[in-house]
């Protein structure tokens, strides 16, 4: 995997329980989304009622798991955690629904890969807190209905754009996180090496904040590669140098595009003067899967303005050309 994936690796998930923050008051970064889910929280606590269904959407490694185990803690409530795809039956939501304490928080996470039937049982058990229970089968088959304590749902997914408009409609507040800034990466790594108990300059964080591509999973997944590099050649401080050398050692660059990202806009620029050229030309000469440059490298590139996806094919911007240090053809249309 690669060290810059906004992924879970399954062997840090203990990291990442350890580093979660446990309260809106310390979520650093996203204010917006902040400050309005703390307001719709405060006032169902005062009203005395389970709130409005949240969906929360942005891509991976933001923080959509830590918020919703920080609404259930703001709500003083049990949090039950599954996700679509362990969702395959509507049964499988049928037997978690009619097991919910009143006022409990149900997350799931990837919503949008959840079974279809399930998808129309949540509807309901969302509006009317009730599911249909099928007895039976065939002709014979009856629907009992059930009723549930009120509950809250908390649904997350990489684009709300995905989620069907009748389940999307059930929540009644969306939150869409961004990636964040370098300030709110260093606030957030400032915490986590208190946590880690480990010793960090500003100028320290300040590096690992640069190259993490705006993810908090990433930073702190940086830092620990760096606090390693640091207990094992130098001070045992994060700080500067040994920030700059643990990842030069782990292929980051100043920007956080690792040795895939480089080696696309490499290509690209050397051997296709910049492009355009089509994906299958291109990832064949990088030698890697055109899926591979298309979903995993290719959308930080763009977003960051590396790479243009145009109708004729990928094409390196002058950005890119700077960036590895290349002075483009003078005909480079970008
Ligand atoms: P997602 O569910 O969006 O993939 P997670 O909530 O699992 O993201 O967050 C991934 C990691 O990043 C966790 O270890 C979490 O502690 C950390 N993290 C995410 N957002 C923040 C934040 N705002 N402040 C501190 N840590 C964060």
């Amino acid at each position: 995997a690669r060290i810059v994936d906004p992924g879970v690796a399954p062997d840090e998930r203990h990291f990442e329980a350890a580093l979660r923050p446990r309260r809106l008051a310390e979520f650093p970064g996203q204010p917006r989304v902040s400050e309005q889910l703390g307001l719709v929280l405060a006032a169902a606590k005062r009203r005395g009622t389970t709130p409005d269904h949240v969906l929360l959407s942005g891509p991976p490694g933001l923080g959509k798991t830590s918020l919703a185990m920080i609404i259930a803690a703001e709500l003083e409530q049990p949090i039950r955690i599954t996700s679509g795809p362990a969702i395959q039956h509507a049964g499988d939501l049928a037997a978690i629904l009619s097991s919910l304490a009143e006022g409990e928080v149900l997350f799931l996470d990837e919503i949008h890969r959840m079974a279809r039937a399930a998808e129309e049982m949540l509807y309901l058990a969302m509006e009317d807190f009730r599911v249909d229970v099928i007895v039976g089968k065939g002709p014979g088959a009856t629907a009992i209905p059930l009723e549930l304590p009120p509950f809250t749902v908390v649904g997350a997914t990489t684009r709300a754009g995905l989620l069907p408009a009748p389940l999307r409609d059930r929540f009644g507040f969306t939150g869409h996180l961004d990636f964040y800034t370098p300030e709110d990466l260093a606030a957030i790594l400032h915490r986590s090496a208190g946590l880690l108990g480990v010793d960090a300059t500003r100028q320290g964080i300040a590096e690992i904040a640069g190259r993490s591509r705006g993810t908090p999973r990433i930073a702190n997944r940086l830092l620990r590669r760096v606090r390693d590099y640091a207990q094992i050649h130098g001070s045992e401080v994060v700080d500067q140098p040994s920030a700059m050398a643990a990842l030069k050692l782990f292929d980051v660059d100043e920007k956080g595009l690792d040795r895939l990202d480089r080696g696309v806009l490499e290509t690209l620029c050397k051997r296709f003067g910049g492009g355009p050229v089509g994906l299958t030309t291109l990832a064949v000469a990088v030698g890697e899967e055109p899926d591979t440059v298309e979903t995993v490298a290719e959308p930080y590139l763009v977003r960051e303005g590396y790479l243009l996806r145009t109708p004729r094919g990928r094409a390196a911007t002058a950005q890119a050309w700077a960036h590895l240090g290349l002075t483009p053809p003078k005909d480079a249309g970008t």
